[in-house]
């Protein structure tokens, strides 16, 4: 029988694509999710690439009762635990409900996994908790910053949380760098519901002429051509980091109940790299032109990957030009829809 595993936000955007890795390396997924930030149209995209809709129920982690039906019923081996709000403004603007959803979110799932009695559990992490690096690129051992928003806090708090319960919960936190990029089929990618703030879908949402034009957050940082240097990630490589950090949590590989991994490519690119791969790849220009800074951004931050490379034996494949070129189809399919 396969083993099933628990996927809070599996409807989002790197739930999603998780969802169809773990079907395709012999999971069962099983889905929670609220919909407050993902559509029901990705389940049309995970049942096109997997050929059946896994079992999901529309509800808030912080519902335990629901939670802890669906783990008394399915009896999975795993959480992962995607569900959460991640737009660094909104949390500046809605502190209370970050706090809620990411922190109270987390204790709700712990309790109940507590309460069930399954102690294994992946965690959605930010490369956000180092905020301005000292040094480049950042190991799991860099110091973390004091948080620069409501979301960085909430994360960070997440990783405490995570690393107290030790004693019982064994815990796989993976750190984000910053996934882009879409399923090659296009059957799934990210869904922003209003004005992106992140880049890419910005840049996309600007080719398809549905914005004027990108702007680009400041050209006079410290910085080879003065933008900001991000440590960019396929969503595809993401999906497949949750796969390895699974099995490691199945098997009963962990070195350490609480262990922590940077998932990043190792290399840095700035937004004008960005938007000549973008223009390059598709073979379209992209609008934009130069802004001021947005405020809390940091200057440059990328991953050393030794260790996740090492221990987890998990790479990333997949290079910006291919991020690139399917970023830009999933745009396109949006478009047809
Ligand atoms: N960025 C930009 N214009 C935009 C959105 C983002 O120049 O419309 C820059 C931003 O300043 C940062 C990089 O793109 O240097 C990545 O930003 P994003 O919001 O995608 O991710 P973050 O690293 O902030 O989590």
């Amino acid at each position: 029988m396969k083993k099933k595993i628990l996927v809070t936000g599996g409807l989002g955007f790197i739930g999603s694509h998780t969802v169809v890795c773990l079907h395709e390396a012999g999971f069962e997924p099983i889905i929670i999710d609220n919909l407050s930030n993902s559509q029901m149209s990705a389940m049309g995209g995970i049942k096109s690439l997997i050929g059946f809709e896994p079992t999901f129920v529309n509800a808030n982690v912080n519902d335990t009762e629901v939670l802890s039906q669906l783990i008394i019923d399915h009896k999975p081996e795993a959480i992962i635990h995607f569900a959460a709000f991640k737009a660094v403004g909104e949390s500046v603007e809605k502190p209370l409900m970050y706090y809620e959803n990411n922190v109270v979110g987390l204790i709700s799932v712990l309790e109940v996994m507590k309460a069930q009695g399954i102690s294994n559990l992946v965690f959605s992490s930010s490369c956000t908790v180092y905020g301005e690096p000292d040094q480049v690129p950042v190991l799991e051992t860099t110091p973390t910053k004091p948080a620069q928003s409501p979301y960085g806090a909430t994360k960070q708090m997440g990783e405490i949380i995570l690393k107290d319960n030790a004693s019982w919960c064994k815990t796989q936190c993976l750190r984000y760098f910053n996934p882009i990029g879409a399923h090659p089929t296009a059957a799934l990618g990210e869904l922003p519901l209003g004005i992106p703030n992140n880049l890419i879908p910005y840049l996309t949402q600007t080719v398809a002429g549905l914005r004027n034009e990108l702007t680009v957050f400041g050209n006079d940082y410290d910085t080879p051509d003065g933008t900001c240097i991000r440590d960019y990630i396929h969503v595809m490589d993401l999906a497949e980091a949750h796969v390895k950090a699974v099995e490691r949590l199945v098997q009963n590989k962990q070195e350490e109940n609480f262990e922590l991994f940077n998932i990043g490519t190792g290399n840095g690119f700035s937004v004008l790299e960005v938007i000549q791969s973008f223009e390059k790849e598709n073979n379209i220009q992209v609008p934009h032109k130069i802004g001021p800074r947005r405020a809390g951004d940091v200057v440059k931050v990328w991953a050393d990957t030794t260790k996740v490379n090492n221990v987890l034996g998990w790479t990333a494949k997949r290079g910006l030009d291919e991020m690139m070129r399917d970023s830009w189809n999933w745009q396109l399919k949006l478009q047809k829809n």
